[in-house]
């Protein structure tokens, strides 16, 4: 960590320039080139199964040709001419599918005791930045947005260090700090005064590098509507976990996204006051009595469809409070540090042991997305990486396409939704997003066929980003037990 602090510095002080464009071909540092498989002008992907990101179905044994980072043209394997010279790979039984967008994707991960929740312990989170770019990059995430920053300074840095070649990493979408009001639950959330500050810390953080924003649980009506007037101001979205104000009043207020779902949002909570996150909201225990199908939440889903309000879907997260849910990975366990390996298990271990849970927030949240995209609503995919643990960056972006498909998507909405949908939402679809010729080469390349079989998500073979190849078990052991608190 303290090496990177120190580049980052470096790279600050020396005027690196704040515009660099991720389509600029950088050079690679000897760091990132430790993770580099393939680099050559031209690549063909010969004998793939291409699944495109659009939602079309499957194509087989057709060839990808990438030409300096782009793709140039795809079509099947009789009718593409490969150029002299060209690096070609055959890859059959492998499918490549357009590089993951995850609009949820934290630079960060709950710290940890090493011995269990340590009673009144304040909640802290420490950011991962080392181990989660590569990890993103591992599982096929080419593409991230922060959702809400508690280092701002750092992701901006980090994101100049991996678009530069120094670092491997997504592309990086980065999140201002967390617009929070009174009441914040952890001590890295900063607190607003009022509309006039959420204005000026808005414009500052826009002055500063943030693309976005993310309102969260305490936030007034007042101070949320000052948070987006500014940004809309600039051209720049808004999002929010929330919970002091409702869906509904966040719509009309003018937010573009929301995120979890359903089973934050308090309007139909009988406890709720204007303004006010109600006391009992993190035990949901209205959310059993909301019925999707009925009258009042078809009327917030109609408002979010009508004013073209995204919703962010992040399964991962609940599925971790579910019994024995998802099922224990050792890939996971690799991963994280050994503190942070005793806290997930121990915690895992009382959930596993208690009653189940008397709500199933996983279920619920399933049926209302199902229904909020039946309607014609936006869905986003991003993971989550908080909780008491266990999302990790990159598996949890695969595991959430794994629940889309659980929750009633085909696996080619799925994929769709984890791709396309995140693309144009970050107005990016022009670059990113599905496979088309003229797109940047930012694609993965897996073993099987996820079309028919989503688990097969998880085989990536390797992970272009703008057409240069890069080794998932290379990224994936240099970062062996440094996620979480060391
Ligand atoms: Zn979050």
């Amino acid at each position: 960590m303290r090496q990177l602090f120190a580049a980052a510095s470096i790279l600050l002080a020396a005027g690196f320039p704040a515009g660099i464009q991720a389509q600029d071909k950088p050079a690679l540092s000897r760091i990132t080139k430790g993770f580099v498989a393939i680099d050559a002008p031209i690549i063909a992907l010969q004998h793939v199964r291409v699944i495109d990101g659009t939602g079309a179905p499957a194509t087989e044994n057709q060839t990808i040709l990438i030409d300096q980072g782009n793709i140039r043209e795809i079509g099947p394997d009789s009718s593409v001419t490969i150029p002299q010279g060209a690096k070609v790979l055959d890859l059959s039984g492998h499918s490549v599918i357009p590089g993951l967008v995850g609009m949820h994707d934290h630079m960060f991960y709950p710290s940890a005791s090493g011995s269990g929740p340590v009673p009144g312990a304040p909640a802290l989170y420490d950011e991962m930045g080392f181990s989660f770019p590569r990890l993103y990059l591992a599982g096929g995430v080419t593409t991230i947005r922060t959702a809400g920053s508690l280092e701002p300074y750092t992701d901006l840095a980090l994101k100049k260090l991996i678009d530069s070649g120094q670092q491997p990493g997504p592309k990086m979408h980065i999140t201002g700090p967390y617009l929070e009001g009174l009441g914040s639950f952890g001590p890295q959330l900063h607190e607003l005064s009022g509309p006039e500050e959420a204005t000026r810390l808005v414009n500052y953080w826009i002055d500063t590098g943030a693309t976005s924003f993310k309102a969260y649980m305490h936030i007034t009506r007042a101070e949320l509507g000052a948070a987006i007037k500014a940004a809309h101001a600039r051209g720049i979205k808004v999002t929010g976990h929330l919970c002091s104000v409702g869906f509904t009043e966040a719509a009309d207020l003018g937010i573009d996204n929301l995120e979890h779902g359903v089973v934050v949002d308090q309007e139909f909570n009988p406890h709720k006051q204007l303004d006010q996150c109600p006391p009992d909201a993190n035990d949901h225990p209205s959310i059993e009595n909301v019925d999707i199908e009925s009258a009042p939440v078809q009327a917030m889903i109609r408002k979010l469809v009508e004013h073209k309000v995204a919703i962010t879907s992040t399964l991962v997260i609940f599925e971790t409070f579910q019994q024995n849910r998802p099922p224990l990975q050792q890939r996971v366990l690799q991963a994280l540090s050994q503190p942070s390996r005793t806290d997930y298990l121990a915690v895992r271990a009382t959930i596993a042991e208690g009653p189940p849970p008397s709500v199933n927030l996983l279920k619920k949240e399933m049926q209302f997305e199902y229904a909020f995209a039946k309607a014609g609503g936006v869905l986003l995919s991003g993971e989550d990486p908080t909780g008491y643990g266990g999302a990790l960056a990159g598996y949890g972006d695969q595991r959430q396409v794994e629940l889309l498909v659980e929750a009633g998507f085909t696996p080619l909405q799925a994929i769709h939704i984890a791709t396309q949908n995140g693309a144009d939402f970050l107005g990016e679809s022009d670059r990113i997003g599905t496979l088309k010729s003229g797109k940047r080469a930012d694609l993965v390349v897996i073993k099987g066929d996820p079309s028919r079989k989503i688990e097969d998500i998880e085989n990536v073979h390797l992970v272009f980003k703008d057409g240069i190849a890069y080794d998932p078990q290379k990224l994936i052991t240099s970062v062996a037990g440094a996620v979480g608190f060391h």
